[in-house]
Parts: structure tokens; sequence; C-alpha cells
């Protein structure tokens, strides 16, 4: 069955479940996932990595323009390349998270990352997740959520992260780290974190990812038990 030519965003804070639903969602519906937070890591990495955390304007764009890196899947089985080199780990530390959020502030990592997004969504059949893909990147989305839950809830999921890679944080830390975070993505002027005034806003506090996901495709096909083929043009 080819892919139905749609797109479906899903924005929200950290740890507030996109990459398990997304990935979820993506096996279930048959679509792609675009998991651009992997993109402004990416990019936090190779700024760290040449220590260039201060670069701007046109060196910055074109050091972003000529990055050469593969992002496949969603979630703890994500794979990352950058020139061959698998950061699939190096990317999801603290340090890297806090500096994807400094770097997704400057107009020329958005600028760059946001062509890139709008060229890999062209063909639709595409999940995409966070946090402005609903209002900024694909304002025209064929559904939108918005993920959410309490700072307490989502600071623990994140803590079990990344004690499962093997991290040393304390629960505390990671609670500070990711609220200093979320208030700096929903602050900054360019593409705040908040959602699309036609997202769906989902408090996933309670639910299981299951739940969440069971929600999700009610919405999309309102209760039926229809799938993206009955969407398709015959
Ligand atoms: O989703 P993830 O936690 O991997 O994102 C890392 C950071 O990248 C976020 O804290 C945010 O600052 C930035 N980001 C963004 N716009 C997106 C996705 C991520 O600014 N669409």
């Amino acid at each position: 069955m080819s892919k139905p030519n749609i797109i479906i965003t899903i924005d929200g804070p950290a740890g507030s479940g996109k990459s398990t639903v997304t990935k979820r969602l993506a096996e279930r519906l048959g679509l792609d996932c675009l998991d651009t937070g992997a993109m402004y890591r990416v990019v936090a990495w190779v700024l760290r990595k040449q220590n260039q955390e201060d670069l701007s304007g046109e060196a910055l764009t074109l050091l972003i323009k000529g990055l050469d890196f593969t992002i496949e899947g969603n979630g703890p089985a994500q794979k990352v390349w950058i020139e061959g080199k698998d950061i699939s780990q190096e990317i999801r530390t603290p340090e890297i998270s806090r500096l994807a959020s400094a770097m997704s502030m400057k107009a020329e990592v958005r600028s760059v990352l946001a062509e890139k997004q709008r060229a890999l969504g062209k063909q639709g059949g595409l999940i995409a997740e966070g946090r402005d893909m609903g209002t900024v990147i694909f304002p025209r989305a064929d559904y939108k959520f918005f993920l959410d839950a309490s700072l307490d809830v989502r600071a623990k999921r994140r803590y079990k992260e990344l004690i499962q890679r093997g991290q040393t944080l304390s629960l505390g830390e990671v609670r500070q780290e990711m609220e200093a975070r979320d208030r700096q993505d929903q602050e900054r002027t360019l593409a705040p974190l908040r959602p699309a005034a036609d997202a769906l806003v989902i408090d996933t506090s309670d639910f299981s990812i299951e739940e969440v996901v069971q929600l999700i495709c009610s919405r999309i096909f309102h209760g039926t038990n229809a799938s993206f083929g009955d969407l398709l043009p015959a």
C-alpha cells in the first residue's frame, strides 16, 4: 500500500511522550517519523565538538547547511549518524539537551533546519515531532496534537530513560534541568513552544503510551474502524 500523503504534527515539552507515541503511531499507520529535536541535537553536538558555540551569521548558516547527517527512526532504538559516525547516544546527554535549546534560539539555526524539515515533509506520509511543527513548519498539517504532562511526571520519565542509558543524575537535577529548558523553549522569540490553535492538547500524565496512541487514532478516524487505506484516493 502506498503511503497516504498526510502530515501529522506532534509537539510538546520534554518528557511528554512525543517520541514513543510518534514511533508507535508511525508503525501503526505506516508513516515515516521526523524527529526534529534530534536535528537540533546534531547541530549542538557539532558546534560543541568544534568549540564553535558562539558562531553566528553566514558562517553558522554555511556550517549547518553543509552538515551531512542521517536520523533513522524514533525512540530508544533511534540511530543518528554524522559523516558515518554513530552519535545516537552522544546527542542524548543533558549537556547536549541544554545546548540544543540554547542553539535553537538562533535564527540561523532555525532557518536552515526549517528548510530541511519542510523538504522532508514535501512528500507527506509523515509524523513530525518537535516544538513548532504545528505552529510554524507545517501550519497546514492534516492533524495536529500537542502532548503535555505535569513536570513531576515528565521528570520521572526522563530520569528513568537517562538511568537506562547509564547516566548518573538525581531526579531533582533532571527536574530542574527540564524546567529551565522548557521555560527557555516557551519564552524564546522565534517559534516558541506552544500548541497550535487547531491542535488537540492531550495531558498524558495519567495515560499509558498505548492509551495516547488510541486517543490519537480515534481522533483521526473519528472513533471508527477506518484505516488510512480508506483515506487514500481510489
Ligand atoms: O525534543 P528534544 O528534547 O530532543 O529537543 C531538543 C531541543 O531542541 C529542545 O529543547 C528545543 O530547544 C529544540 N527544538 C526546537 N524545535 C523543534 C524541536 C526541538 O527548538 N522543533
